[in-house]
Parts: structure tokens; sequence; C-alpha cells
């Protein structure tokens, strides 16, 4: 671990984290559980997640990132009175405008399937005529809102830029990480194991957009 000086100042203490915490992840969808467990495991935190605590899923009526992830952390910081991390996060694809974006978990149908949400992608190119590699730029957005049961909150967003292939490739991972090949890589995130996914240390700044979002939470909120 390095030497560093955080968490930052500026950050309200109420969002600090520090070793032993009790931290809801906003969150009923598994595959986000499972990488903010992995992602967490180096700071002995007492994670928990909106599923277990039998939390409703609030209505994600936001018109942005930042904003459903807003709603979701705020509502679990408010229905347990805990500190709460949502992330919400999104495919956007340049040659559909940023489609899916936001409604990205939408396009996986209402049995939240995420071949049938891949598809639906691999179509829209098809339809737009989006073959070569440079016609199917696509990046990866994750927005984090960490919020207290009082209502003060902070947000970080990480990135992901990569190129979108067919037919998908891997069994890793979740939801549209085996049709994504990021940047610099030959894989897909489907066909990386979680920590390349990652790529996240204390040293590192991340590959993933998950990944990103939450160093930059690290480096404001949590205590080594
Ligand atoms: P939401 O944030 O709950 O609105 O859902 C975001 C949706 O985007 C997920 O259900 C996935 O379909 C997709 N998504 C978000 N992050 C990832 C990722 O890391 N890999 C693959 N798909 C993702």
């Amino acid at each position: 671990m390095t030497e560093r000086s955080h968490p930052l100042p500026d950050l309200p203490k109420v969002l600090r984290l520090k070793k032993g915490d009790r931290l809801l992840v906003a969150t009923h969808n598994a595959g986000k559980l499972a990488e903010f467990r992995q992602l967490f495991a180096p700071f002995g935190l007492d994670l928990v997640s909106a599923a277990e605590l039998g939390l409703p899923e609030p209505e994600e009526n936001g018109t942005s990132f930042a904003e459903n992830a807003f709603l979701k952390a705020h509502a679990a910081a408010q229905g347990a009175d805990l500190l709460s991390l949502a992330d919400d996060s999104g495919l956007c694809v340049d040659a559909l405008d940023g489609r899916p974006g936001i409604h990205t978990a939408r396009w996986t149908g209402p049995d939240r399937d995420f071949s049938f949400g891949m598809q639906r992608v691999e179509d829209a190119l098809q339809k737009v005529g989006a073959r070569m590699p440079d016609q199917r730029r696509a990046a990866f957005v994750a927005t984090l809102c960490l919020a207290a049961p009082d209502g003060i909150h902070a947000l970080f967003e990480g990135r992901a830029q990569g190129t979108l292939v067919w037919p998908p490739r891997g069994e890793r991972g979740f939801g549209f990480d085996p049709m994504f090949q990021p940047d610099g890589h030959a894989r897909t995130f489907g066909e990386m194991d979680s920590a390349l996914k990652h790529s996240w240390t204390p040293q590192k700044t991340g590959l993933s957009h998950r990944a990103r979002a939450f160093a930059r939470l690290v480096e404001a909120a949590c205590e080594l």
C-alpha cells in the first residue's frame, strides 16, 4: 500500500469510509454487487446489499446516470438509515447517438436477458450499417453516488472506451461484457477475469468504468 494523505479533506466526514464500517450497496444486480465486493475487499468494510435487506427498487426516472445514481443511493440511505452506495451505469454507443445509455438495463427486456440485450444492440448497429470496428465505438459509463441518511452525497464517474464485437465472446462478467472489447486489449470484458476487468489496485486507476469510478471514490473517501 502506498503512503498517502487520503481521504481528501474536502469530503464531508459522514461520507468517509474506514475499516469495519457498514456500507449498503444499493443494488439488486448480482453482477454489480459481486464487483463491489471484489473492489472493496482490501478495505475491510461490512458490505450489505439492498436486495439482502429486502429494500424495494426505486423507480429510475432520472435523465442522467448521475440523477439515477442519486435516486438509488438516497432511497437506500433513507430506507435503511445507512451510508449507501449506488451505481448507475450503461453502454453508450457512438453510432446510436449514445443509446442505450441510461436505458441499457431496459434494453435487456423484462426478464433482464443479457443475450437479448446484446442482440438488440447488434441489430441497431446493423440497421445503421455499422460493421467496421471504427463504426462500432462505444463507452461503458458508471456513476457512483455515495449518500448518507441525512441527505449529504458525493458523485464519482468512470468511463471505459472500446469497440463492440460480434458475435459476443466469453462467459465471464455480466451484462454486455461479452461484446465489449476495451481499448488496448485483444479480449472482451467477457473473456477477462474480474481482476483484469477491474485492473484496480491502490496504485492503479482501473480499466472498467466501474473500477475507474471506484478509484475516484477511494481517493476521496477511503482510508487504507
Ligand atoms: P442500471 O445501472 O441498473 O440501470 O443497469 C445498467 C445496465 O448496464 C446493467 O444491467 C448491464 O446490462 C449494463 N452494464 C453496466 N455495467 C456493466 C458492466 O460492467 N458490464 C456489462 N454490462 C454492464
